[in-house]
């Protein structure tokens, strides 16, 4: 399977990915060079059922390109740093 930040995945990975709506869409919206969360990616990933699991895989992972969760490479950063901070 392809998720919007254009990764390749396995079906191992986790379940949630078989909802991904962003596998039913345009895979250019969520190219890192277009990964606009004010964009069209952000909107497809508004209306996906799983989106809190997207962002948290994309946390756990490490994943620094594209968008995942309807955030963007620079807020998955921020978010990161934040928890670090706070522990
Ligand atoms: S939240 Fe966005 S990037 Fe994640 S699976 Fe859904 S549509 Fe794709």
């Amino acid at each position: 399977m392809v998720l919007g930040a254009g990764c390749v995945v396995s079906a191992a990975d986790s379940g949630w990915m078989a909802d991904a709506l962003c596998a039913e869409t345009d895979p250019d919206a969520f190219h890192p060079e277009r990964a606009n969360p004010d964009g069209a990616a952000r909107r497809v990933c508004q209306r996906c059922d799983v989106q809190a699991a997207c962002l948290a895989y994309a946390l756990a992972t490490g994943q620094s390109e594209g968008v995942w969760g309807g955030t963007s490479p620079a807020q998955r950063r921020r978010m990161r740093l934040a928890k670090v901070v706070h522990r």
